[in-house]
């Protein structure tokens, strides 16, 4: 994306007003309840999600929610998850609101980071420390506003949920999915919120958009698979089992997926094309018109996150091949890592590749998450977007402009996957809302020396303690 020249004057200045958010009390309780998640090790390697959900749990317990109301359950040991619900007005007819975050972590190696990922470190006016974006950051803020409307007598007008779970980021008992199958009553809800998603971007701390998740796409991975008698590699043979998958990656490279648009995507790039300016602006412009300009689209795909959001896209992520260093390949392997544009299926877009590649020595075959090899994908397609519910977008633009004056909100498909899969299969509209501010060039999620802004954790427990006072009192 182009920056504009004014922008760069911002750079030297502070990013924040100096008067820091929030009162004294809060920020103490969200200080120490981001520190107490971010050091306890969540990962699926060594961690566990049991003792951070136990103690968000003892947190809510302490601050006066009754035992029946806050519950720590799972498949195992090692995969707790957290449920509490907030009681909204007796006898009210509404159906609850649920709020989702995941407690697990992305694995994070000492040796790799500047500080101890598993230590809750402020430096440089940021917190590091693994989830410090993704996304212990929104389950601390979540738990922290739970307790302050809770101490502040807050009745809602209807039952708000949250469920604190593990294995989003991998592992194989996904915690919503599990609530979902093994205790829906626990979660059943009228609409989700997951906090995953969405949140404001930033330009050196300048808020240039308030992103919410409308709709997302859908994961799935491809093995690619070649096979050959092979033999001495004193006598190669034209017919090589590495040659068939470099030959069909290569072909993967040169032919991106067609172009798309949706209701979703539409308005995220009209939204943009008055954010950008020149010709990034233009070709914004360009490719929503009825024939969009190819030539638009080309320029624009350079942009990761411009090329994400028009199509499909496919990936080669790891490869395999041979055994030894003087013999000819028996076989060669590579995994296709594709997120789906809303619309297709994994078994679709398994098909659209093997007719790319158009070799008959090379089988596609899906894997699933738990790593198993099928011959085919499933026929599910990501969920259409969910209308936009008018009470959710209300409460959001009120409060991200009185937080953030001068926003714009838009609404962007995430091209990534989060637990709304779950929710939305489930039939639960489930919107991305998030109130933490990240700069743009600074995005950790996953990769090292993760972090964020001091003062962007005290301004997301601000937003979304009046979204959901917002949200929840309009009846
Ligand atoms: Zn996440």
């Amino acid at each position: 994306m182009s920056i504009g020249i004014a922008l760069l004057t911002f750079a030297l200045q502070p990013a924040w007003p100096a008067a820091p958010t929030g009162d004294p009390a809060t920020r103490t309780l969200a200080h120490d309840i981001f520190k107490q998640l971010i050091e306890i090790n969540t990962t699926d390697s060594v961690g566990s999600t049991t003792p951070a959900a136990q103690a968000m749990a003892q947190r809510l317990l302490d601050a006066g929610f009754p035992a029946a109301d806050v519950v720590v359950l799972g498949p195992n040991e090692r995969k707790g998850n957290m449920v509490a619900r907030y009681r909204g007005k007796r006898g009210s007819k509404r159906r609850p609101v649920l709020i989702i975050g995941h407690l697990d972590v992305v694995e994070a190696r000492r040796d790799d980071w500047s500080t101890d990922p598993f230590e809750f470190v402020e430096r440089d006016g940021f917190y590091y420390g693994r989830g410090t974006q993704d996304m212990k950051v929104s389950d601390a803020i979540v738990v922290t506003d739970f307790i302050r409307m809770r101490k502040e007598g807050f009745v809602p007008d209807r039952d708000i949920i949250l469920a604190l779970t593990a294995d989003e980021e991998g592992g194989k008992s996904n915690g919503v999915d599990w609530l979902l199958k093994n205790h829906r009553d626990l979660i059943d809800a009228e609409f989700v919120l997951n906090p995953d998603s969405g949140g404001v971007v930033t330009d050196h701390g300048n808020p240039l958009t308030m992103e919410f998740e409308a709709t997302e796409k859908l994961y799935a991975d491809y093995q690619l698979s070649a096979t050959n008698p092979g033999g001495h590699s004193s006598l190669p043979k034209p017919d090589n089992a590495i040659y068939h998958i470099v030959d069909a990656l290569a072909v993967l490279q040169r032919t991106p997926f067609p172009f798309e648009i949706n209701t979703v995507t539409r308005e995220y790039f009209t939204q943009m094309a008055t954010i950008e300016t020149g010709r990034a602006a233009a070709d914004l412009r360009a490719i929503l018109a009825p024939t969009p300009d190819p030539a638009a689209i080309l320029r624009l795909s350079a942009d990761a996150r411009y090329n994400a959001t028009m199509r499909t896209t496919c990936v080669p992520t790891l490869m395999s091949a041979g055994h030894a260093p003087n013999a000819l390949p028996q076989r060669a392997e590579a995994n296709v890592n594709c997120r789906i544009f809303p619309g297709h299926s994994q078994e679709d877009i398994r098909m659209q590749l093997a007719a790319l590649f158009d070799d008959p020595q090379i089988t596609v075959k899906y894997r699933s998450d738990a790593g198993e090899v099928m011959d085919h994908g499933s026929e599910r397609k990501a969920m259409a977007p969910p209308p936009l519910r008018e009470d959710v977008m209300h409460s959001l633009s009120t409060v991200s402009a009185a937080l953030w004056p001068g926003i714009k909100v838009i609404p962007m498909m995430m091209t990534g996957a989060s637990d709304s899969v779950y929710t939305m299969s489930a039939g639960i509209p489930s919107y991305g809302i998030c109130g933490v501010a990240i700069d743009r060039d600074d995005v950790r999620m996953h990769g090292r020396d993760e972090r964020v802004p001091v003062e962007s954790y005290y301004k997301g427990v601000e937003f979304y303690y009046e979204f959901l006072k917002q949200l929840t009192t309009q009846h």
